[in-house]
């Protein structure tokens, strides 16, 4: 083992970047803490301009070849690399939770399922992918999707592999090359993903991973002249210096960002119903981008839903995410509890009130808070917190609810609680958002248009849409006359 790998139970982790096939080391490290205990797992090769512009230069070279390789044979690597994900099931799991702290039943039951099914599904679209030929005044047009280039793919910490994997299986399917920046606080995975990739025969070069601080080696990538695509997934104000950064070069961008979305509901709910989805809430400790955190609730039904959320609430355990009892795990730093903190004490201080929770508790563990008495102009009522923090207001009637549900400067997704089909569509066609969930929450799926409206993102990911963002499109027109005739 070299002295560049570490063990996290029992799984080794190449701590060096992967570019061009090879393992490089950078002459920093940093440190990667566990938010389970605070404990430092290892340290991460801390990657500079030269390694952003070595991984560049790799996906470039590689490009060609891989451009050219037959959809066949691309969709043949990604079911191959989705083999590799199942048969290391285990393994991802533990590793991902150790390293963000959220729960291991979720990672061994859903999330790395649908690391491989990410994998499977775009090898699948591929080889479906067309557009039927039409004709204008005798011309036949074709549309075909030709490969971008080398693209850079940076992504949080939240869902580490789950996002990754949402960008990297849809860029290598359409035949580009990639350049994965996982997010600093959780390396690890990505690190093995280059591993289970190559192990598939994915040709050197074609999916490159650089460890590092985004403020240090971002800039690097996203600006470099060579890079074709970004996709981005975090926070608003990486985007917008992403955006301004790849401005020099007019490299198209996706971004999927924060969100501030809303769960109403209604006095003619399934009131049991509406509570599940709003307990729902805290999953990942509340660091989920969809997340329903602001509860707006009819009068009527308010001091009901409040009494039966909290009695729900109540029977949550928080502990420990590799326990198969616990539903709510740590935080994932210091520096994200401190900032749940301040926006909890601040609303506090400005007259809401916490229902329940509104304190740290040991280690790096936030008590599930629900607030009231928030004024929609409030820091809590227009902030992503990204911790285990909702908020309850209430609406008199149906435009009171659209209006409140609007107001904040995100579109990402909306959740309705609502036993009428009239109103559940006369509200969906008021609401600016990327998803709405009626009676349901979190039901996904790849066919999907997915992203957010205003400061939530811009583009969507999913289906034709990944590949319409990684593809340069090109319209063939082609006349009947002027053919050679070899008869
Ligand atoms: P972040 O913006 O701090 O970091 C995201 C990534 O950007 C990291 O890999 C980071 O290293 C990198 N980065 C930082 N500065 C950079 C720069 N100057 N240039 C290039 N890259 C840079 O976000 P985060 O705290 O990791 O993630 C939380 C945010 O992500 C929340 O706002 C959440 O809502 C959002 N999110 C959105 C979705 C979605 O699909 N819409 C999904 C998950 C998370």
């Amino acid at each position: 083992m070299s002295e560049h790998t570490i063990t996290v139970a029992g799984v080794a982790i190449d701590t060096r970047h992967w570019i061009g096939g090879e393992r490089v080391a950078s002459a920093q490290t940093f440190p990667d803490v566990s938010p389970i205990d605070g404990s430092t797992i290892g340290g991460i090769s801390r990657g500079t301009a030269m390694e952003a512009a070595a991984a560049v230069a790799a996906a470039k070279a590689a490009f060609p070849a891989w451009a050219a390789t037959s959809r066949a044979e691309r969709a043949r690597i990604l079911h191959a690399i989705a083999d590799g994900v199942e048969k290391r099931i285990e393994e991802l799991s533990i590793v991902e939770t150790t390293d963000n702290g959220a729960l291991l039943r979720s990672h061994r039951r859903g999330v790395m399922p649908r690391v491989a099914h990410n994998f499977r599904f775009f090898a699948d679209w591929l080889l479906k992918l067309e557009h039927e030929d039409f004709e204008t005044r005798g011309h036949t047009n074709h549309v075909s999707w030709d490969p971008a280039g080398p693209s850079v793919l940076i992504t949080p910490w939240n869902a580490p592999l789950m996002l990754a994997t949402w960008k990297v299986a849809p860029a290598l399917a359409a035949g580009n090359t990639v350049i994965l920046k996982p997010a600093e606080w959780t390396p690890l995975t990505a690190s093995l993903l280059a591993d289970i990739a190559a192990e598939a025969g994915l040709p050197a070069g074609v999916l490159n991973v650089v460890q590092g601080y985004g403020s240090e080696i971002g800039d690097a990538l996203t600006s470099h002249p060579d890079v074709r695509r970004i996709s981005f997934t975090g926070s608003v104000p990486t985007a917008k210096r992403i955006a301004e950064s790849a401005a020099a070069n007019l490299t198209p961008l996706s971004l999927e960002l924060g969100g501030k979305s809303p769960l109403l509901v209604f006095a003619d709910a399934d009131l049991d119903l509406a509570v599940d989805l709003a307990v729902e809430q805290y999953d990942n400790a509340g660091q989920v981008c969809l997340a329903a955190t602001r509860f707006l609730v009819e009068e009527s039904v308010a001091e009901e839903f409040t009494r039966r959320f909290v009695e729900k609430a109540g029977q949550l355990t928080q502990g420990d995410p590799r326990d198969a009892a616990t539903d709510i795990g740590p935080n994932i730093h210091p520096l994200q509890l401190e900032k749940i903190d301040g926006f909890v004490q601040r609303a506090v201080a400005a007259g809401s009130r916490a229902v329940i929770g509104g304190h740290r508790k040991d280690g790096q563990y936030y008590a599930p808070t629900l607030l009231t008495d928030v004024a929609q102009d409030s820091e809590i009522v227009q902030e992503e917190v990204f911790g285990p923090v909702l908020t309850l207001q209430t609406f008199a009637t149906e435009d009171e609810a659209v209006r409140l549900a609007n107001d904040t400067r995100f579109g990402l997704a909306a959740t309705l609680a609502t036993g009428a089909p009239e109103r559940a569509e006369r509200v969906t066609a008021q609401l600016v958002a990327g998803t709405v969930w009626t009676n349901c929450f979190f039901v996904r799926d790849l066919q999907a248009p997915f992203g957010g409206s205003r400061h939530s993102g811009v583009g969507r990911e999913g289906g034709t849409w990944s590949f319409d963002f990684y593809c340069d499109l090109k319209n063939t027109v082609t006349s009947p006359n002027g053919w050679n005739n070899h008869g």
